[in-house]
């Protein structure tokens, strides 16, 4: 017999253990790993079960617009019965003094129905609305009490939660968390006063349970001081991380670009324009960071069209000028051939050798231009520059243009082919300020918020794609003009194989309609040189009409083109939107960018349309992305790896960005356990990529 106990005992034990092992694999789901991670998750919203509604109140007051959240009511249930039509359904009624109400219950369970029976006292939270039957409330939450039960005296909390795991018992374990040892205060006692905050034990308990009073519109728009105090610690974390990442970065050592500025000077004296302001401004937060004997860490903003290859060159000088290499790293073979002619046309004259490396030259072609490599003064080229078997002796700055189409693993592998190259990343993509403050404080960060003088601001049209005839009428006469012309295929994002088939009918057609201009195609499956011949083509005014996919997306380069059309707009980004038009707008004469759509339109897709319609300023444009779209799919690929921003919102935060960036820097200075303990507490291990 006691065999047969021990037995039974093992089998419960085991059963608890995975019941237990069940619970943290939901709790992980949740991101909920250690006790801190369970005081750090804040209810998503409350219910007010402080006061009890008389149901007559209740009743009247929905003839008002209700407001959200719902009523609580609390009564005997006087009627209870199962009934058939349409489908099987509880009715229950519930009596307080005041009046009677229904609650109908269409999946019910039999203890349920045994808390419902005639006689309880039960305590119901919902939504009343008008039924077939009169008011009712479907599926109120509710539990039976005594006549004489107390009534909560704080606010009730709705946590985010997640399939398998109850409110209940998620708050259970929450309320369990809160009872223990409080969390360490971080910050100055003197600091927080100023600042009118909370500590952080304070903030959370007032925010896991709020008292009955609490200002809710406050508590509901996340500005209560309680709600400032944790996402200012949350700021705070994302800033210690990434901070003490770019610091880490400042004792590996890099080459010192000692030079006189010769070269530059030599540069800019053959160029038939003067640099902008913005330009010298840049120019000289650059030369700067290459004087110093670590490596730098600069992404380069600029809108399209505002200069950045020229401020890459000039960089690129002082590299050569003190005797070491530089790679320039374009994301497509036909911006890598563009920057390569450009950028050949500006050194060559000065005597500078410049190589041209992409991932399609074969054989004897690349065995010669690794050799070269080695020791050219200037690299240009596609990820091929950072391919096994490519060797440079003297490589101390790397240029990624367009840094937003590489991934982080690739910027890291170009860092390692030289000791620790000086890195200069350019996007003109632009990030809204508060994102770069966060998301890319590992980096520093130059602007150039001036283009060119005499650029003629492109005007966009919206057409829906009935009016096609009346576009093309429009593209004839500017090609009788002396003008060219892109036709920018519809993206298909799911095949490659349906975009090919795309572009080539559209071009097929294109030809037809338009029999007197000469039409060039250019699309991802060509190979590079009948790419580059295409592109050169049309450079040189031999095509009209260029039809192209999206490979002609960033830094394409033909200031005569005058005019671009963009079929099926609805289904580009807007990043991608404003990238494209960038194409034009780039010579003397006006430009323009009709932006043709289907409909019907998701409300996104005319949304997007609506802001690439009213604006032309890349900064603008990205702000409005990001209230669109939130940081997480706006950072993309570059910070895959960095837990996002639970709470603080960029947009409404922004001032607690500000002061997160200022006291991170005097924390990590001063205080650097401190630091440690504010980023342990919200990263945990999840912070990996940057360590790299
Ligand atoms: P982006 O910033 O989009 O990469 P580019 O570097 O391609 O822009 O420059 C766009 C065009 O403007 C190029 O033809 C370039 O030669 C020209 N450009 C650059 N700087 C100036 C300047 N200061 N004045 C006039 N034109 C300029
Ligand atoms: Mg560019």
């Amino acid at each position: 017999m006691p065999e047969r106990l021990n037995t039974r005992a093992r089998a419960a034990k085991k059963k608890s253990s995975g019941k237990s092992a069940a619970l943290a694999e939901k709790l992980k789901r949740l991101g909920i790993a250690r006790r801190e991670d369970l005081c750090l998750h804040l209810p998503l919203r409350y219910e007010d079960e402080t006061r009890v509604t008389p149901v007559e109140t209740a009743l009247k007051s929905t003839l008002d617009a209700d407001e959200d959240g719902g009523v609580q009511l609390q009564g005997a249930i006087i009627g209870s019965q199962i009934q058939f039509r349409p489908r099987r359904q509880l009715i229950v009624r519930l009596a307080d003094a005041s009046g009677a109400i229904t609650l109908r219950f269409l999946n019910f369970y039999p203890n349920q129905m045994a808390a419902l029976a005639v006689g309880n006292q039960v305590r119901c939270v919902g939504e009343i609305r008008q039924g077939y039957f009169g008011a009712e409330m479907v599926h109120p939450r509710f539990r039976v009490v005594l006549p004489d039960t107390p009534l909560p005296e704080s606010l009730t909390p709705i946590y985010p939660t997640t399939a398998g795991l109850a409110q209940a018992a998620l708050t259970k374990l929450i309320d369990k968390a809160l009872s223990e040892t409080p969390m360490d205060e971080t910050l100055e006692a003197g600091f927080l006063a100023s600042a009118r905050l909370p500590t952080l034990w304070d903030a959370l308990l007032f925010l896991h349970r709020p008292p009955a009073d609490a200002n809710a519109r406050a508590l509901a728009a996340r500005q209560h001081p309680a709600w400032r105090r944790v996402k200012l610690d949350e700021l705070l974390a994302q800033q210690i991380s990434l901070r003490r990442a770019y610091r880490a970065r400042r004792e590996i050592g890099a080459p010192r670009l000692v030079a006189k500025g010769e070269l530059a000077a030599a540069l800019v004296r053959q160029l038939p324009f003067e640099l902008t302001r913005a330009q010298r401004r840049v120019c000289a937060e650059i030369s700067a960071d290459l004087h110093a004997p670590y490596p730098m860490q600069r992404l380069l903003q600029g809108d399209v069209g505002a200069g950045k290859t020229l401020v890459a060159a000039l960089a690129i000088c002082q590299a050569v000028e003190s005797g070491w290499q530089a790679a320039f790293m374009a994301p497509t073979e036909i911006l890598a051939e563009q920057h390569y002619l450009k950028l050949s046309g500006w050194f060559k004259p000065l005597g500078v050798e410049v190589i041209w490396l992409t991932g399609s030259q074969k054989g004897r072609a690349r065995a010669a231009q690794l050799a070269a490599a080695r020791t050219a003064g200037l690299i240009v080229g596609t990820h091929a520059l950072i391919q096994e078997g490519v060797d440079y002796e003297r490589l101390a700055l790397a240029v990624i243009d367009e840094q937003h189409r590489f991934g982080v693993q690739q910027r890291l592998a170009l860092r390692q082919k030289g000791e620790a190259p000086h890195q200069l990343m350019m996007s003109a993509t632009p990030i809204p300020r508060t994102l770069a403050m966060s998301y890319c404080a590992d980096l520093d960060v130059s602007v150039l918020d001036e283009l060119p003088p005499g650029r003629k601001p492109i005007r966009t049209r919206l057409a829906r794609e009935e009016r096609r005839e009346e576009v093309m009428a429009y593209v004839r006469k500017k090609v009788t003009a002396g003008e060219q012309v892109y036709w920018v295929c519809p993206l298909i994002e799911e095949s490659d194989s349906l975009q090919l088939k795309t572009a080539l009918e559209t071009h097929a057609w294109l030809t037809e309609a338009l029999p007197e201009l000469c039409i060039g195609l250019v699309h991802g499956r060509l190979k590079s040189a009948e790419k580059q011949m295409v592109m050169a083509e049309f450079a040189a005014g031999k095509i009209d009409l260029l039809v192209a996919t999206t490979v002609i997306e960033v830094g394409v380069d033909v200031p005569n083109a005058s005019l671009m059309v963009i079929e099926h707009a609805e289904r580009f980004g807007l990043a991608q939107l404003h990238q494209l038009r960038g194409r034009v707008g780039r010579g003397a004469q006006a430009s323009s960018c009709v932006l043709l759509y289907a409909e019907p339109l998701s409300p996104t897709a005319r949304a997007r349309l609506k802001i690439i319609f009213e604006n032309n300023d890349g900064f603008e444009i990205a702000r409005l992305d990001l209230q669109l779209r939130g940081p997480g799919e706006f950072i993309g690929s570059r910070q895959s790896g960095l837990p996002l921003l639970r709470y603080a919102d960029l947009e409404t935060d922004a001032d607690l960005v500000e002061t997160a960036r200022a006291l991170a820097e005097t924390l990590l200075a001063r205080f650097p356990e401190k630091a440690d303990q504010i980023r342990e507490r919200w990263l945990g291990e999840k912070e990996s990529l940057l360590k790299a």
